[in-house]
């Protein structure tokens, strides 16, 4: 059913064509709404906080494109910027338990059990949750959330190399998702865990595919056809193109230029070889039909 002011704008114009990205724009609209108490459709960025602002416009994109794939796309960013500002001193991050007097040397909350301290993404070392600055000058939030913009951008290029077939790319990439061991990064670092095997495989079976290639592409060689050669080896989805491949290809193109240029001198040779035929006989006639002595 179609809510102005909370449905997709693509639901208004062929609902069926519709799929989890309504659900996205509609839960941003919701939010919206909590934010401002108003509909979608006055929907104005400058009106919300800097943090949320990104997130929300993304959900509300009226380009289905640019909008988060799916509602858990949008809780992941949502959960993690709502870290942003820093806790009181001495509040734990998870529970909101006040630590005071001795209890701010605590390394553990005394209510629920989670970490007080956490690691400077620049140099490691551990500071209270609650600080802006480590010793080492890093500004602790920007860095997560400079960090986060990466991991961000990182999950948005995986989808692309998916797509594209690009598995060596994408299983790479997410292993390097998967290293993000911020505990407010952790989402980030779970999302990559779950798809790994998947792309690890694609990758094994695309590494497969390439090989078996370059093999049926050298018996081609060894046969002596270099067109065939080359024609297999082309079948290779450029990402899955490995260094082998390459090499394999070079010997086929540089065998049918030899080819090509040994058939060139034959036919100047017989050109030449025909030339002089012409020539002999012309000699032999004018040496025959000459004044006898
Ligand atoms: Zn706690
Ligand atoms: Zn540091």
């Amino acid at each position: 059913m179609f809510t102005p002011g909370f449905s997709a704008p693509e639901l208004q114009i062929d609902a069926r064509s519709a799929d989890r990205r309504a659900d996205v724009y509609s839960l941003g609209a919701t939010l919206w709404f909590t934010l401002t108490g108003t509909d979608a459709d006055a929907f104005d960025p400058s009106q919300l906080p800097i943090g949320i602002r990104p997130t929300l416009v993304r959900a509300l994109a009226r380009d289905i494109e640019h909008r988060f794939p799916t509602a858990e796309d949008l809780g992941r960013v949502l959960r993690s910027r709502s870290d942003d500002r820093l806790p009181a001193r001495g509040q734990c991050l998870a529970c909101g338990h006040l630590h005071l007097g001795p209890a701010l040397n605590r390394r553990i909350c005394e209510d629920c059990g989670c970490p007080l301290a956490e690691a400077c993404l620049a140099c490691g070392r551990d500071n209270p949750v609650w600080i802006r600055y480590c010793d080492c000058g890093c500004n602790l939030p920007e860095a997560i959330d400079h960090q986060r913009d990466r991991l961000e951008l990182a999950c948005r290029r995986y989808g692309e190399l998916m797509a594209s077939q690009d598995y060596e790319q994408a299983a790479r990439l997410l292993a390097e998702v998967a290293e993000a061991i911020h505990p407010r990064l952790q989402d980030y670092r779970s999302w990559a865990e779950v798809r790994l095997p998947e792309a690890e495989w694609k990758r094994a079976e695309s590494r497969q595919a390439c090989r078996h290639a370059v093999e049926e592409a050298r018996s081609l060689l060894h046969g002596r056809y270099p067109r065939e050669a080359l024609a297999r080896l082309e079948q290779v989805q450029p990402a899955r193109r490995d260094k082998e491949w390459s090499k394999v290809h070079r010997c086929a193109l540089e065998l049918i230029g030899s080819y090509s240029t040994a058939s060139r001198r034959q036919a100047a040779q017989d050109g030449t070889r025909e030339a002089d035929t012409a020539a002999d006989r012309r000699s032999a006639r004018s040496s025959r039909s000459g004044p006898d002595p």
